[in-house]
């Protein structure tokens, strides 16, 4: 299965039949995942347009899909941000244009609808070989060389000898661009002594692992495809929900939040 719309829709379906434990999420994700493709279909399909960048000339194309957002997430979300959902449908255009470009100049990871909305934007944004947006996030290698957003997973795979990060990918939060970076460093304080790192695996998630720094208390999960080459990162870190309450029991911050909060 391939790393796109169609590709992360069908590794929801099938690892919600597959992962009881996180049938619910993962059907949540799913549902989400293609509201956001159509979104996605929307902005690349439209004729003699092409995003900017600039957030707030690029709303007005794209704001009119909002609603469909927030009406799937009131129909199928979970009970606190499907009654968000329906408070925000009922919001003026100019707060929810403003909603998202707060998100956009200071992003969070519990500002749920900006993320889910503008994610099939920077996407697309990125595909068009549009020059990275203007966003001042600060941040160094450990944030997207595109669009300056935090990693969501850390991924393992097998590259050419002459990589430097010894095969280990961050993957983008928003945009999905995966970069190169070193592979034993903690991405959020660029700890490096591995006495400080652990790497805390479950016997059901063979090729998912936390990857926790003592040094700053933040992890993230890393999804090892030299184990399992048929994941795709982003859908099987949703997949190994148990890993993330195992962290928040030990204290760990997770660097970013997923889309269903975890
Ligand atoms: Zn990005
Ligand atoms: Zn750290």
């Amino acid at each position: 299965m391939k790393d796109t719309w169609d590709g992360r829709i069908q590794r929801a379906e099938q690892l919600a039949v597959e992962r009881i434990e996180s049938n619910e999420l993962l059907k949540f994700h799913g549902a989400l995942l293609s509201v956001q493709r159509d979104i996605y279909e929307y902005l690349r399909t439209r004729k003699n347009w092409l995003p900017s960048g600039e957030i707030e000339l690029d709303l007005q194309i794209l704001l009119p899909m909002l609603p469909n957002l927030l009406r799937a997430v009131e129909a199928i979300g979970p009970e606190l941000i499907a009654s968000q959902a329906t408070a925000l449908l009922q919001a003026s255009d100019n707060e929810l244009g403003q909603t998202m470009i707060d998100y956009w100049k200071a992003p969070s990871d519990t500002q749920f609808f900006a993320k889910a909305f503008l994610q099939p934007y920077t996407i697309w944004l990125r595909e068009t070989g549009s020059n990275p947006p203007v966003r001042n996030l600060g941040g160094g290698e450990n944030r997207c060389p595109f669009c300056c957003s935090k990693p969501q997973v850390s991924v393992l795979q097998i590259k050419e000898t002459s990589s430097e990060s010894g095969g280990r990918d961050l993957v983008c939060a928003l945009c999905l661009w995966a970069w190169p970076f070193r592979r034993v460093v903690c991405a959020n304080c660029f700890e490096e002594n591995p006495a400080n790192i652990g790497y805390y695996r479950a016997s059901e998630f063979d090729y998912v692992r936390v990857e926790a720094c003592d040094t700053c208390g933040h992890y993230i999960k890393g999804v090892d495809l030299t184990r399992f080459g048929l994941a795709i990162p982003v859908i099987d870190e949703v997949a190994a929900a148990p890993l993330d309450l195992w962290a928040r029991e030990r204290g760990y911050t997770k660097i970013e939040m997923n889309l269903v909060g975890l």
